[in-house]
């Protein structure tokens, strides 16, 4: 199997150098020249199979220059042990349409796991193959969730370096923690005065940059990515889709073959990116149905085609989704557009110009036809999380609340009856205090972050992860805050070589 790029596709690459090298070097991103096509058998098979099994099946598939030991290994390594749940990824069914695809078990509470797990092991395993010896940087932008779990995935990986950049006010107090405490040995974390956009165009910059290629090199280093830009990071996650379907067999809600609509609370446009590659294989699904909050870009994009970043941006109470840039929309633009990387480039130059495109007719009928778009502002989502929980004593997060308030008023609107599953990105737990606002009894909030924990807690009778509270009391090992534009200075810094 070939990878090519949104930007040029006359590249030719491997999967080993599309991860290696996490974004192609003229800026696009690497994508599969052919999306690969499940056949009539295949999820009948994986309805009796453990997730690491369901894993090996779907990532054997797309990662064709990869050993199956390796595979085997890699997967045994990512999910064997480092999950609280034995399924690693379980579908909970809630009655009526809400199924929800709990996909924050893993050691940082968010669904980043999923890949940031696998990531390192499929990095290291390209790394042998095509960067002679250099060693790896990994350099993130995160809107929270990412930096922690890359920071987990990545620690004293040999071979790895790993610099993580976030929003100074961007993030929960738990994210925050989660990563400015972090362990190992090669490490390094700071914060920047501006929002994850401004995190993640300084680090696309950084890296397509050639003089500080050229400084690396000769520090015998080599960059590449963490961030879903990377292949690696959507490959890991097109398996929880059929994952979740092969569960829904398992579980009586739907019969193989039947249809089934995937909610999912959306920012990078990441991890439903991985839901429509898994529809473009062959799973069977009806609707892909993007949520987004009050920073409802793509909403607007995927209703009528016109793509627009010229916009407030809100911090809410789903900081993991305020992001006006969704750079994995890209792909989907290569895709729909008949892998034409002409159009690609087109749309993208608009973009940085004007801050904005539009789609022809003939993409936005297309998106028209998988998709559907909705958001809500955070008073529907603490609604959301006060009704659910009311409803099945069930306590879910403010990301996947969006999911559930914007699912609602699909089916409200539209009267679609097609079995529903909800992605549930992350652990209530990391987002205490909003969550505790939309359940609390309106008494007296504690103003320190583990006490939220505790009172939340107690007062729903739910468990909040042993990972999470094991941070009380954690020292602070990363402290500085730097402007947009210090952050290569920062590279360096974190890295111990001469700018
Ligand atoms: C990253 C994240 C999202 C958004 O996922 P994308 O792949 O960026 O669309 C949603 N919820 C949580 C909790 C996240 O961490």
């Amino acid at each position: 199997m070939q990878y090519t790029s949104t930007r040029n596709n006359s590249i030719n690459a491997s999967s080993s150098f599309a991860i290696a090298s996490g974004i192609s070097s003229e800026g696009g991103l690497f994508v599969p020249t052919e999306i690969p096509r499940i056949t009539d058998d295949f999820i009948e098979s994986l309805v009796p199979m453990t997730y690491i099994e369901r894993a090996r099946a779907v990532l054997s598939l797309f990662l064709t220059d990869y050993t199956a030991e390796e595979i085997e290994k890699y997967t045994l390594g990512a999910y064997g042990t480092g999950f609280s749940s034995a399924e690693v990824a379980p579908t909970v069914p809630l009655g009526g349409e809400l199924n929800i695809l709990e996909l924050w078990h893993g050691p940082t509470c968010a669904f980043k796991d999923m890949a940031l797990q696998l990531l390192p092991y499929l990095l290291t395993g390209a790394a042998k193959r095509v960067s002679d010896g250099k060693e790896t940087v990994i350099l993130v932008a995160t809107s929270g969730d990412t930096g922690k779990a890359a920071l987990e995935g990545f620690k004293d990986v040999p071979g790895t370096r790993i610099l993580v950049f976030y929003p100074e006010n961007g993030v929960s107090p738990m994210q925050k923690l989660q990563m400015t405490a972090q362990t190992g040995n090669n490490v390094g974390v700071s914060a920047i005065y501006g929002n994850f956009d401004d995190a993640q165009t300084g680090v696309k910059r950084i890296f397509t940059d050639e003089k500080v290629k050229a400084k690396l090199a000769a520090h015998n280093m080599a960059f590449s990515s963490a961030n879903s830009i990377n292949w690696g990071r959507l490959v890991p996650q097109i398996v929880y889709y059929f994952s979740a379907y092969a569960d829904m067999i398992k579980l009586k809600k739907t019969r193989n073959g039947e249809k089934v609509n995937f909610t999912v609370p959306t920012g990078n446009f990441g991890n439903i990116l991985a839901a429509y590659y898994a529809r473009e294989m062959g799973l069977p699904v009806n609707r892909l149905i993007c949520a987004s909050n009050a920073n409802n870009v793509l909403t607007e994009f995927l209703t009528t085609g016109r793509y627009n970043r010229n916009r407030p941006f809100f911090t809410t109470v789903s900081p993991s989704m305020d992001i006006l840039i969704s750079s994995n929309l890209e792909r989907l633009l290569y895709h729909l557009s008949g892998n034409d990387s002409e159009t690609v480039k087109k749309l993208y130059s608009s973009l940085s110009a004007t801050g904005e495109f539009t789609v022809d007719g003939a993409i936005l009928d297309k998106i028209k036809e998988i998709f559907a778009a909705g958001f809500c502002d955070d008073t529907e989502t603490k609604a959301t999380i006060a009704n659910v929980f009311k409803n099945g004593r069930y306590l879910c997060d403010t990301h996947t609340a969006v999911a559930v308030s914007v699912y609602k008023k699909y089916t409200a609107a539209t009267g679609d009856t097609t079995p529903n599953v909800i992605a549930s990105t992350a652990s209530p737990f990391k987002f205490s205090k909003a969550v505790l606002e939309a359940v609390g009894d309106g008494k007296a909030m504690p103003s320190d972050e583990f006490e939220m924990v505790d009172a939340l807690e107690k007062l729903t009778g739910t468990p909040a992860p042993s990972q999470l509270k094991a941070l009380k009391g954690a020292p602070v090992r990363f402290e500085k805050t730097v402007k947009k534009d210090e952050m290569e200075g920062a590279v360096y810094a974190l890295l111990g070589i001469n700018g």
